[in-house]
């Protein structure tokens, strides 16, 4: 059984050279201590820094847009690499680099880009509201076009992670009240010290200030700080989407691969103490493991081909969600004493598995999306 490092893909000897580069930088770039009080994000941003300068930040993205100019496989290797050593991964903003790069003129390419992949500014996503989660296209955030072409902007989002620690967000705004909804949401580069902008954060269980309502009275935009055509705002969300629910997060899958060897352990070593039921749990994560790096495997070769992600995702989204959860409870189970935190490595991570079925879309609308855009179901009697 492997489960570190998991996603080696034949890998050429260049893509073996550069795991070894990586392991070799990590272990002369120790994670930095984590200040006493220092918030999560503000931490994973000054390791977000450190990554980029060793050159592990946007391998897959084009030179001239602050990236390597490499391959996805290239990045995944680096991912796989830093979650095998155990260090956080590359900082999540691969879905948002993905929809800039496909949507975005090469103007603002160049000038959002190479600043976002160094970290020198952090970005969020404002696109649930409070009546628009599952139901996004029922979003109500409304930019209105004066005669020079630029917006006023009013509305509120909701569950915006990280706002409060963010310089841009890509926003979603309805910019036509009679068009039908996929038609008329355009998406926007809000800078979010902009007049108008109030971010309050809120508190998650997991007692991290994770979540904002992020409230837009009146904030000017520019016709610059648009992203695309008017009404190109539901094709950037759905791809916005789909490269987020995909199985490609792999410092994720060699995170969970390291969890599962640390069970497997477990049970070898108290042999005779775990009740059999438990001992087919460590079983079932192990299986919902393989088939997870199986998943992220198929989505590289499909990467590699040229294939943009898709709804498809929605079933990596689903497997994630699945392995994720059983992984943690189990974890929970075997290991009672990190039960007591928070604190507890184990039991943060079991809290924040138990928001995988919510975030970048439920565990019932990625059912939906299977059902209608993969196997073309038909509507069933009401
Ligand atoms: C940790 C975390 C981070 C997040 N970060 C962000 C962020 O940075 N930016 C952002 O824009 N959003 C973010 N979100 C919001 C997330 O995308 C929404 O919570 C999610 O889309 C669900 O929307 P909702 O909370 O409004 O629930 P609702 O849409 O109100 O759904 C409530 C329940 O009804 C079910 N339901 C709704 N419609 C259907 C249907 N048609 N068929 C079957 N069941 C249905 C849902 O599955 C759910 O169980 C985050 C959420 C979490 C948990």
């Amino acid at each position: 059984m492997t489960v570190d490092a998991p996603l080696h893909f034949g890998d050429s000897a260049d893509l073996e050279r550069l795991r070894r580069e990586v392991r070799v930088w990590l272990a002369g770039h120790p994670l930095p201590e984590r200040l006493p009080d220092e918030p999560t994000p503000v931490f994973l941003h000054r390791w977000h820094r450190l990554l980029h300068s060793g050159g592990w930040v946007g391998l897959d993205v084009p030179r001239e847009y602050g990236g390597r100019g490499l391959t996805s496989l290239h990045q995944v290797a680096v991912s796989d690499e830093l979650g095998a050593g155990g260090a956080p991964g590359v900082p999540r903003i691969g879905y948002l680099a993905h929809a800039l790069l496909e949507f975005a003129s090469a103007e603002q390419r160049r000038r959002l880009l190479p600043r976002m992949l160094a970290g020198d500014d952090v970005w969020c996503q404002g696109f649930s509201e409070p009546g628009a989660g599952s139901d996004l296209a029922g979003l109500t955030t409304y930019a209105e076009r004066g005669d020079d072409g630029s917006y006023t902007v009013r509305g509120q989002k909701l569950w915006t992670s990280y706002a409060q620690y963010s310089d841009y967000c890509l926003l979603l705004a309805r910019t036509d009240r009679t068009a039908p909804p996929h038609s008329s949401i355009t998406a926007f580069v809000l800078p979010l010290d902009r007049p108008g902008v109030t971010v309050r954060p809120l508190r998650a269980a997991g007692g991290d200030d994770e979540f904002c309502e992020l409230f837009l009275d009146d904030v000017r935009l520019a016709r610059e700080e648009r992203i695309g055509a008017e009404g190109d705002g539901w094709a950037l969300a759905m791809t916005t989407v789909s490269y987020e629910r995909n199985a490609l997060d792999t410092g994720h899958l060699s995170k969970y691969g390291l969890l599962v060897e640390r069970l497997r352990r477990a049970a070898r070593e108290r042999r005779g103490q775990l009740p059999d039921g438990l001992l087919s749990e460590i079983g079932r994560c192990f299986v919902d493991y393989e088939v997870l790096v199986a998943h992220a495997r198929r989505r590289i070769a499909e990467r590699l081909a040229g294939q943009l992600a898709g709804p498809e995702s929605s079933v990596d989204k689903l497997l994630m969600t699945r392995a994720e959860q059983r992984l943690y409870e189990t974890a929970l189970k075997v290991f009672p004493q990190e039960v007591h935190g928070p604190g507890g490595d184990v039991f943060a991570e079991y809290l924040y598995s138990r928001a995988a079925s919510v975030y970048g879309g439920t565990s019932q609308i990625q059912r939906n999306i299977i059902a209608k855009r993969l196997l073309r179901l038909p509507h069933g009697a009401k």
